[in-house]
């Protein structure tokens, strides 16, 4: 028995006594029985409305689900092509100059410094140890205690 039912049962029952309605205490009850139904028939009402705003959660979940699918693919592809261009900071010793050169142009060989046309050469231990979280096959020379 939902509880509207069960308030309609109980105004039943009351009902049933034939009681006067004139009597002070008859108008408690009577008062009471009805404020039970106002609120039974409002709890009703908010749990219909609640069950609709689970269903539309559920919607909205599913479709954020499928966009964030749709998103995180894309990111995952630029991602990976990001991956092939790992910056890294390069100071020129000529002109103090900072630059940034992706892994292949270091892989390549000497570059000229585009500042000021200095032929540069990487020194790949210091790159390490910039990359000391990602790279943990370093020579731990420093390491020993
Ligand atoms: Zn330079």
């Amino acid at each position: 028995m939902g509880i509207n039912e069960k308030a309609a049962y109980i105004k039943g029952l009351i009902e049933g006594l034939e009681l006067d309605k004139n009597d002070k205490t008859v108008k408690v009850l009577n008062a009471i029985v009805d404020l039970l139904g106002e609120i039974t028939s409002s709890v009703s009402d908010l749990e219909e409305s609640y069950d609709d705003l689970c269903e539309q959660v559920d919607e909205i979940d599913e479709d954020l689900a499928s966009l964030e699918e749709d998103y995180y693919e894309e990111v995952e592809q630029d991602d990976l092509s990001e991956e092939n261009e790992n910056f890294y900071e390069v100071t020129c010793p000529n002109c103090g100059e900072t630059t940034y050169m992706d892994e292949n142009t270091l892989l390549a060989g000497s570059i000229s410094c585009p500042n000021c046309g200095e032929e540069l050469e990487f020194d790949y231990s210091d790159i390490n140890d910039d990359d000391e979280d990602e790279d943990e096959t370093y020579d731990s020379d420093d390491d020993n205690e």
